[in-house]
């Protein structure tokens, strides 16, 4: 048991009854207040400067840690001393620790969420993108192929994924433009260049590792729990006129590098562990490899919302991180079993992550079908992609037996090709 995943944990601080950072979340994120930046975490509407709190002597660990602009140095120190550094503060605040809450000192580490600043949580060294829900592969596979041949023969053998480009990941609330690039309309005999007009979300969550093993050794499925962090959620945008005409054969490239959003605190793979749930029957069999014990998959709440300029949001998917086919643990053993080596800081997306139903669909490309749907809109317009000035809203949580554990949300406005 980890000692701050206690469901009956109150904290001095005010939480409202649906907040997303109840005192068993306890995440972890980049703060900037004034010209300051630090390491931070949030309960209810409260962001904590952790390194005014490493200051007053509460860590055990080096206190210039949290002076940082980016997790990576947190993460460097391992999983039992950021699990150690969760429990000390959910000491601090528990409701029983008067000492704490009558301290003049520690008051000051306390800040109003309206008037802090949220950065780029981790500085992504490697950028991977899975491809690891079964619905989602299905769903695009009967859009570009059939139904009988819809997922390719490797799929229920290997996670696929491929690298993508680290240097595009952004914080949740920067807005970027449409991207450009070269494109081959259907009815067109030679390619065109120009802005892209099916600009989509993918709904996914995304996994940052500890420091993994050297070049050359595999992290096995039963030892991946240790060498993740935590997840935010991840807005992985894609551009399907300019996908689709230059994946074959390497795959994705300037279709997806131009963004991919995250949300702004990462929750701990260990605030997580009470939700734990048990993933599909994989058949056929999976590679010895590839085999895992336990339920590793997470029940994960997720919500796409569309709001355009000036309008109110419009729901267009609902879906659950535990309908994933493979797992963060089958996907890092995958990544490592080569000799691969996994560095602290790296970003793994799950994929764009699709339910069963619709109403369940975890892109435009799916929810519109290929654009021979419109999806409504509240303020009455429609859409089959996304508009400029439209922002996507991502929202995700947790919520079992009173604890509600969420990522907030991840949100970005389309701005018009430049
Ligand atoms: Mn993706």
């Amino acid at each position: 048991m980890i000692r701050a995943n206690d469901k009956n944990i109150k904290t001095w601080i005010e939480v409202s009854e649906n907040s997303d950072f109840s005192i068993q979340n306890i995440p972890f994120g980049i703060a900037k207040v004034n010209n300051e930046v630090f390491v931070a975490t949030r309960i209810g509407d409260t962001v904590v400067n952790l390194y005014t709190v490493a200051r007053l002597g509460h860590f055990d660990v080096a206190k210039d840690v949290f002076a940082s602009c980016r997790l990576n140095d947190f993460m460097l120190l391992g999983k039992q001393a950021t699990r150690d550094v969760r429990d000390k503060i959910s000491d601090i605040f528990n409701a029983n620790n008067a000492e704490a809450k009558n301290n003049v000192e520690l008051q000051e580490a306390l800040l109003n969420v309206n008037d802090v600043e949220m950065l780029m949580p981790v500085e992504v060294g490697d950028y991977t993108d899975f491809y690891s829900s079964e619905q989602h592969a299905f769903n695009v596979g009967c859009l570009f192929r059939d139904p009988d041949n819809a997922l390719m023969p490797n799929w229920k053998h290997i996670p696929v994924g491929y690298h993508g480009r680290a240097s595009s990941i952004i914080p949740s609330g920067t807005s970027f433009h449409r991207p450009k690039g070269q494109k081959k309309p259907p009815t067109e005999e030679m390619p065109v260049f120009g802005q892209s007009n099916l600009l989509d979300f993918e709904l996914e969550t995304a996994f940052f590792t500890y420091e993994g093993k050297p070049l050359g050794d595999s992290i096995s499925t039963e030892e991946a729990d240790d060498y993740i962090f935590g997840m935010t959620l991840l807005n992985d945008w894609s551009a399907r006129d300019i996908q689709g005409w230059e994946y074959v054969p390497l795959g994705p490239f300037l279709g997806k590098s131009f963004a991919s959003h995250l949300s702004c605190w990462v929750v701990t793979l260990d605030a997580l562990e009470p939700f734990r749930t048990a993933g599909p029957v994989q058949n056929p069999k999976v590679l010895p490899y590839l085999e895992y014990a336990g339920d590793k998959h997470v029940d994960i709440n997720l919500e796409v919302l569309i709001q355009p300029e000036g309008g109110e949001e419009t729901s267009v998917c609902k879906s659950n991180y535990k309908y994933m086919y493979w797992n963060m643990n089958q996907q890092l053993a995958h990544h490592s079993v080569n000799g691969c080596n996994i560095k602290a800081g790296d970003c793994m997306g799950s994929g764009t992550i699709s339910g069963p139903k619709e109403g369940e669909f975890g892109s435009m490309l799916e929810i519109s079908w290929k654009g021979t749907k419109t999806v409504p809109m509240k303020d009455g317009t429609e859409r089959k992609f996304i508009n400029d000035n439209d922002t996507v809203i991502m929202r995700g949580f947790a919520e079992k037996d009173g604890v509600r554990i969420g990522f907030g949300e991840v949100a970005a406005k389309v701005l018009p090709a430049k």
